[in-house]
């Protein structure tokens, strides 16, 4: 896709985090490394001494140094912004399982400094209403999570149900029976991301692997009633989707057979629908954006293109044993822009 079609309301990020311990303790080589300034990242191969490194350019990038604040001023912020003046608001985390996607969306909870951007956009909201005059809020958070293409309510006592996608002329596409838990503070906002991470883990054997697999998609609805100076109460309404992806990894290895082959299929498919409409929408001359093609897309309909916003975190790793997945999430982030 050209650069010049980049447009203000789809960003695409790339965020390399550092080398952890068992990394540093193989003494893997950094084959990544990001200019700030230029927005680039560099890949280099050391298989090929001397050829030189494959670049990569976007709106801006994040090197294993960034702050987690940082990110939210910068980046996610205005998003946030944009959700409380009424606007649909999406926020992306893709990538290889491992690089990332649960630290930038979620963070470390207990540590301030580390938190990622859900509980930085509770902080933000709140904030925001407690220093507003003249208008009412309405928040409400509501959590479920898309595996093999089913939608599951994290909010729900009854984890077996699946819910169904359903559409309304005049509201849209919709979540059918989607639990919505009215919010009135941060510490009610961060009891309803814990209870619906504990269901989440509920009937996984390997949480890391489940959670790799599957798409968990934070929602939060602020709606804002004020007084008009017609004498009447006008009321308008900001979502915002936080999206942990599943693992972009490649995930039709030789062997996988039977449902875990079905599987495979499913997550690829999820992923490359969701490309396919953000190059689409980035694009711009493409009448059809093919939101159908997942549930994914298909229940974010609303909330990419039109006047929302998206922002795109890629997530990447900086040692050479990832350098295969690390080249096929800049070229799939690239394809975004
Ligand atoms: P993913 O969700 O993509 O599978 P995680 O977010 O779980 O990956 O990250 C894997 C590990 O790397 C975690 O222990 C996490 O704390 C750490 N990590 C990821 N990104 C960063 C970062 N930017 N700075 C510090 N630690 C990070
Ligand atoms: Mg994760």
């Amino acid at each position: 896709m050209s650069k010049a079609k980049s447009s203000d309301s789809v960003k695409v990020v790339v965020r390399c985090r550092p080398m952890n311990d068992k990394e540093k303790a193989s003494k893997f080589e950094h084959v990544v490394s990001v200019d700030v300034k230029l927005g680039q990242i560099m890949v280099r191969n050391p298989r090929e001494a001397g050829a030189p490194p494959k670049v990569f350019t976007f709106d801006s990038v994040y090197d294993s140094s960034s702050k987690q604040i940082d990110l939210y001023n910068e980046t996610f912020r205005p998003l946030v912004e944009s959700v409380l003046l009424g606007f649909n608001g999406t926020i992306f985390a893709y990538g290889q399982t491992g690089t990332g996607k649960t630290y930038t969306m979620e963070g470390e909870r207990n540590d301030p400094e580390r938190r990622g951007v859900i509980p930085n956009s509770f902080e933000h909201i709140f904030t925001h209403i407690s220093r507003s005059q003249n208008q009412q809020y309405l928040v409400r958070a509501s959590y479920l999570e898309i595996y093999q293409e089913e939608i599951r309510d994290l909010l729900s006592k009854d984890q077996s149900h699946r819910l169904e996608l359903r559409e309304r002329p005049d509201t849209g596409v919709y979540v059918k029976g989607l639990f919505s838990q009215v919010t009135k503070s941060v510490k009610e906002m961060e009891d309803v991301m814990k209870l619906g991470n504990q269901n989440r883990s509920v009937g996984a054997t390997n949480m890391n692997e489940h959670s790799s697999r599957s798409h968990a998609i934070f929602i939060i609805t602020v709606e804002c009633s004020e007084l008009g100076v017609d004498g009447k109460n006008h009321i308008r309404v900001g979502r915002l989707n936080l999206v942990d992806l599943a693992g972009s990894e490649r995930q039709t290895k030789t062997g996988a057979q039977g449902e875990r082959l079905q599987e495979a299929i499913k997550i690829n498919l999820s992923l490359s629908a969701l490309g396919n409409v953000i190059s689409a929408l980035v694009d711009g001359r493409c009448s059809h954006i093919p939101y159908r093609d997942s549930k994914l897309t298909r229940m974010l309909q609303d909330s990419l293109g039109g006047n929302a916003r998206t922002v795109m975190v890629a997530n990447i790793g900086p040692a050479s044993y990832n350098m295969e997945e690390t080249l096929t999430t800049l070229c799939y982030a690239n394809r975004a822009k």
